[in-house]
Formats: structure tokens, C-alpha cells, sequence
């Protein structure tokens, strides 16, 4: 019996088996992918993290991440209002972040297995049964799902969410431009907007998210790219006038934003799994890092191996969901009502304007979405 598996090793799976691992647990992740590799991300980390980063010793400094210390935003007409940002953020790709973190849970003894699927996980008594796609079985008394936004578990674990269709695709490209380096910008364009912002070294992430109908209606990104975002101003200067470094974008769809929840079947969610933030808010990182320190925690307080009986187990998962829904319930709601002002002419409009008006209550919303810094 393995003490701790963790499934997917985005940020929030790295980071929890990099802390449960320096409390002294044995950890096992599994990763369906092979490190490096792109994700499509708007790569702007906001820095409530940073002091916790610091602290533990993960901040990428080695990458030299870019600073970010200002919010452009545009309507889809144009119109633009620029404020500054309370906490700031850093900008880093995930290629280069997350294989940091994996080098550093590898180092630290971290079991990590990668382009590892696991397809099936049933709590049975009071321990977990973990299929994986070569056919192996596993078995471990806690299980942490970090696998992200959307997987087959899902299908599997029946969750509400999985069965509705989700209208939302994202695209990414890393490109060289001539934007302000300290500025973060999301462009609004129909049914959709897309953020800007430099990373390490000479490259910039232009990352968008766009809805279904839009593609379907357009036959192909490039087209949907020509005829819908482009009628924005902004985005049509940054498509005609910058190097895209690869020759096709990361793209994924399906994206949804419904409410989950925090533990499955005894399965403590941590990151999107657990609940995914609309990225306009630029928060899901910060999110995914932060639900890891506080999965990690509630672990740490209530499992020994030796001694956790099912009652534990319940201590354990409360513990766990009252510290979830008291630090990301409220921001999860305020990203969704936010998202409903984007991607179309008049609120987006009207948002600029307001924004120009009141900068302060503009600055006051943003801040909403993002927590307080922790450490
Ligand atoms: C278009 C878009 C733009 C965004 N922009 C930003 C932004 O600018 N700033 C920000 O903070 N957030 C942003 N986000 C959100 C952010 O990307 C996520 O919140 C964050 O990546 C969540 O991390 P995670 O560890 O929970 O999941 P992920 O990073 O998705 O990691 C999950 C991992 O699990 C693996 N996996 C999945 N299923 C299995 C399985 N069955 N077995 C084994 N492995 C599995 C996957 O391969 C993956 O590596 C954006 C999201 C989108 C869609």
C-alpha cells in the first residue's frame, strides 16, 4: 500500500508532492505527459504566490520571469483604460516553470512516473485502488487529483460538471513584439478575449479564449483569427506586426467553468480539478499553487500512515473543504460574473468606460478575484 499518489503533474500536483514529500510522506505522482512541454496558459502568475515561492525555495528566479505592474484592457470598439495592479505578477512560461518544479520534486525523492495515464481510481474500505492505462493496479491510502481542468476521471467519477458540452476553446502562441514590458493586456474581441504579456526572456504569450460558435462559424483558427479578433484594433497591430515563434499554436477546448467540487469519492482535489477560475482573472496558477499549500497542510495535520482510520479520514476531508471554500468560493463566483461582461460590444464597452470613470472601484474588482499574499 503506497501512502500518497498524486494524479497530474501540472503546479498544483508538483507543488503538493513537493511539500508532502519534505514532511517525510512517501509520494508517488503520475503524469500523462513528458516534461517539458507547452500548455496552453496565459503564463501571467499573479504574486500572492511569490512570498511562498520565495519562502520554499521554488521561485524560478533562474528563468529571470518578466514583472508585471499594469492592466491594459480594450473593448472590443478600442476603447482602452490602463490601471495599475495592487499585488503585480510575474510572467513565465509553463514549459520552462513547471519542468523546474518537476527537476525539484525528482531531486527531493519524489516517485514521479510520466506518460502515465491513470484511468480509474475506486476508494474501496478505507484505501484506493489506482488503474492506470498499461493495466497496472496500485493501491495508497490518500489519492490528490491534480489533473487539471478536464480528463477521463472526470467521465469516470460522474462528475456533474463533465456532462454538460462546454462552449469555450483556448489558443496559445509565444511571439516577439514591441509591447510595454510591464504591462499585462486582455483585448476583448466577440464572444471571446485575449491577453498579452512578456515572459522570460525576448518572448511575449498571446493566449486567448474564444467560444465555440465563433470557430464553427469561421471553419478555421486562422480565419476565426482574421475576422473576429482582429476587428479589435489592438489585436489586429499585434497579429500584423509580431514574429510568432512556433509555426502552429497549443489549442485546447472544452473548457468549462462550472462549479466542482474540492473531494470525490474521498479524492482531494487540489487546483482546476477542484474548481477552475475564469483566466481573465489571470489567477488559476496562483490558485492551483495556493489549493496545494492548503491540501498539503490539511494532510499534514490529520494523516499518519500508520494510524488513519475512517474517521480520521472525515477530519481530514472537512478540514480540507472548509479551508477550500473559505479561500476560493467567493473568488470563483466574482471570475464567472466578471467573464459575463466580456466578449461582447456593448458591456465590454461599457466596462472601459466605467473603469475610466472609477479607477479605483476598477482596481477594487481585480483585486477580488485575486487572493492576499501568503506565505
Ligand atoms: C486559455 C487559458 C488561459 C489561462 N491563463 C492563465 C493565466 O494567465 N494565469 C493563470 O494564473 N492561470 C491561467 N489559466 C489557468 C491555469 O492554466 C490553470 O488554472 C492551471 O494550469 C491549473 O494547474 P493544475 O495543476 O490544476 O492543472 P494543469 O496545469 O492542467 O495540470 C494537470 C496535469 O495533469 C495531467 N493529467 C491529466 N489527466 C491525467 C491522468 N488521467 N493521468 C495522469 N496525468 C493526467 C495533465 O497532463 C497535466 O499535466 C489559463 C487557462 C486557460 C484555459
Amino acid at each position: 500500500l503506497k501512502e500518497i499518489i498524486i494524479i497530474g503533474g501540472g503546479l498544483s500536483g508538483l507543488v503538493s508532492a513537493i511539500l508532502l514529500k519534505r514532511a517525510g510522506y512517501a509520494v508517488v505522482l503520475y503524469e500523462k505527459k513528458e516534461y517539458p512541454f507547452q500548455r496552453v496558459c496565459g503564463e501571467y502568475i499573479s504574486n500572492e504566490v511569490k512570498p511562498f515561492l520565495e519562502k520554499n525555495k521554488l521561485f524560478p528566479a533562474v528563468f529571470n520571469p518578466s514583472c508585471i505592474s499594469k492592466f491594459l484592457l480594450s473593448s472590443i470598439n478600442g476603447k482602452c483604460i490602463e490601471l495599475d495592479l495592487d499585488y503585480g505578477a510575474f510572467g513565465i512560461s509553463r514549459y520552462n516553470f513547471d519542468n523546474f518544479l518537476y527537476k525539484i520534486a525528482l531531486e527531493e525523492g519524489v516517485e514521479i512516473f510520466t506518460k502515465v495515464q491513470v484511468e480509474c481510481v475506486d476508494f474501496k474500505e478505507n484505501y484506493f485502488e489506482v488503474n492506470l492505462a498499461s493495466g497496472e493496479v496500485n493501491y495508497a491510502s490518500l489519492v490528490i487529483g491534480a489533473y487539471g481542468k478536464r480528463s477521463k476521471l472526470d467521465k469516470v467519477l460522474k462528475r456533474g460538471f463533465i456532462q454538460k458540452r462546454s462552449p469555450y476553446l483556448g489558443v496559445k502562441y509565444h511571439i516577439r513584439t514591441s509591447f510595454d514590458k510591464e504591462t499585462v493586456a486582455i483585448h476583448n474581441f466577440k464572444n471571446g478575449y485575449c491577453g498579452l504579456v512578456k515572459i522570460e526572456e525576448d518572448l511575449y504569450n498571446l493566449c486567448y479564449l474564444s467560444s465555440a460558435k465563433n470557430l464553427a462559424n469561421c471553419k478555421s483558427i486562422p480565419s476565426m483569427e482574421k475576422e473576429i479578433l482582429m476587428k479589435n484594433p489592438f489585436l489586429k497591430d499585434i497579429w500584423e506586426s509580431s514574429e510568432f515563434v512556433d509555426e502552429k499554436p497549443e489549442v485546447i477546448n472544452e473548457i468549462s467553468f462550472e462549479t466542482k467540487s474540492p473531494i470525490e469519492n474521498h479524492i482531494l482535489m487540489a487546483g482546476d480539478s477542484a474548481g477552475m477560475i475564469t483566466p481573465l482573472c489571470g489567477n488559476g496558477m496562483a490558485m492551483a499553487i495556493r489549493s496545494a499549500s492548503l491540501l498539503s497542510n490539511s494532510v499534514i495535520e490529520h494523516f499518519q500512515p500508520n494510524r488513519f482510520d475512517l474517521g480520521r479520514r472525515k477530519m481530514l476531508e472537512q478540514d480540507y473543504i472548509g479551508k477550500w471554500k473559505n479561500e476560493f468560493e467567493n473568488r470563483l463566483r466574482i471570475g464567472r460574473s466578471i467573464q459575463k461582461l466580456y466578449g461582447k460590444s456593448f458591456s465590454s464597452d461599457l466596462l472601459v468606460s466605467f473603469s475610466r470613470l472609477i479607477p479605483s472601484l476598477a482596481t477594487f474588482l481585480v483585486s477580488k478575484t485575486h487572493g492576499k499574499y501568503f506565505n
